[in-house]
């Protein structure tokens, strides 16, 4: 897969041989400042790299200033239906600025934000939506042309501006159409990719939507950003992130968990304690790149435990413990949360 040209959003540097990068989203209302802030801080250190918020209005319009003086990610301003608004978000310190060819699209507009942003080096999003396309009597492929070409065209009008500074997003409640407009599009431009799937429905559904999608165009070499959309916090949105990056080795945020199903062979509450030694390591914002199996019983139990850095492997209530591929000491259920805690911090 070519590399995609690299597009700056204030220091963050997004495409070409950079990380995958993660954004999140604010969701409370703008006006209740004070749990806005905490939203943004919470995801920034969640890891999301730069943080997107709805504007609205005039009165948003300080809310770039408000936010830097509490976070260090860059800002992005998600604008709809109001030009004026991009040119009151560029002049108000947003980082980047999101526009929607399907709302925005009147060349004078188009041009007179191009003019500005290129003069502040402010980046745009080009942002199409499915929703907005008529998808009745359409297939799956041509929208996806539709959405692509639309989004050249407002490429062009851009360019004869001489703005380049220019990231793209296809996004599609439908994971394959979404797939096919991305495809269609890195063919034929090396304009960096905001990767989504959105409108995923309940979480689990989001959940897998957003695995299966992103998943397929990441391993596809397909994507520089990506953002998770899901109907649930914006919490969830950027761990969810991390978790698909990771799992296909892309980037690592810190240890990967390897845990059995579970079937009648186990004898202890698995699920329990990987869900607590999750929520341990979260909590003790434990980063070190490691593989950690957590196996029911002893048929997989060995084997994958012995793969990974550290490992249990349990009987009934009881089990032992492998670092590196040697038995170093038994344990039990209530034990094992603190035993891998304790190995894991002789790691650091
Ligand atoms: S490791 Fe053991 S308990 Fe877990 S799924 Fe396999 S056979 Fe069942």
């Amino acid at each position: 897969m070519k590399k995609t040209k690299v597009v700056k959003i204030r220091d963050l540097r997004v495409g070409g041989k950079n990380p995958i990068r993660i954004k999140g989203m604010l969701k409370t209302p703008t006006k209740k400042v004070r749990l806005l802030i905490k939203e943004a801080k919470g995801l920034q250190e969640e890891g999301a790299e730069a943080i997107r918020v709805a504007v609205e209005k005039e009165e948003d319009m300080g809310l770039a200033n408000l936010l830097k003086k509490h976070i260090t990610v860059p800002i992005a301003a998600d604008i709809h239906f109001q030009p004026k608004l991009a040119i009151l978000a560029i002049n108000n310190n947003f980082d980047q600025i999101r526009l929607n060819p399907l709302n925005i699209s009147n060349k004078r507009d188009i041009k007179n934000i191009a003019q500005l942003a290129g003069q502040k080096k402010i980046p745009i999003r080009i942002g199409i939506n499915s929703g907005g396309f008529k998808q009745s009597n359409i297939s799956k492929k041509n929208l996806a042309k539709q959405m692509v070409e639309k989004c050249f065209d407002y490429i062009e009008a851009l360019e004869s501006q001489k703005f380049f500074d220019i990231m793209v997003s296809l996004k599609c409640a439908d994971v394959s159409t979404t797939i096919a407009a991305n495809r269609i599009f890195s063919k034929r431009s090396n304009y960096p990719l905001h990767l989504g799937i959105t409108a995923t429905g309940s979480c689990l559904e989001g959940i897998t939507k957003s695995s299966v999608g992103l998943g397929a165009m990441l391993n596809q070499g397909i994507g520089d950003l990506v953002r998770v959309s899901l109907t649930t916090d914006s919490l969830t949105e950027v761990k969810i992130a991390k978790y698909i990056i990771q799992s296909l080795g892309l980037r690592n945020f810190g240890p990967e968990i390897i845990s059995c199903p579970t079937c009648s062979r186990c004898g202890v509450d698995l699920p329990k304690v990987v869900e607590k030694f999750r929520e341990k390591l979260d909590k003790l914002n434990y980063k070190k790149p490691c593989k950690i199996a957590i196996m029911g019983c002893i048929v997989n139990g060995p084997g994958e435990a012995t793969q990974a850095d550290l490992g249990v492997a349990f009987g009934r209530a009881r089990g032992v413990l492998f670092k590196k591929s040697k038995i170093f000491k038994k344990t039990t259920e209530d034990k094992i949360i603190n035993d891998l805690i304790e190995e894991l911090k002789k790691y650091e």
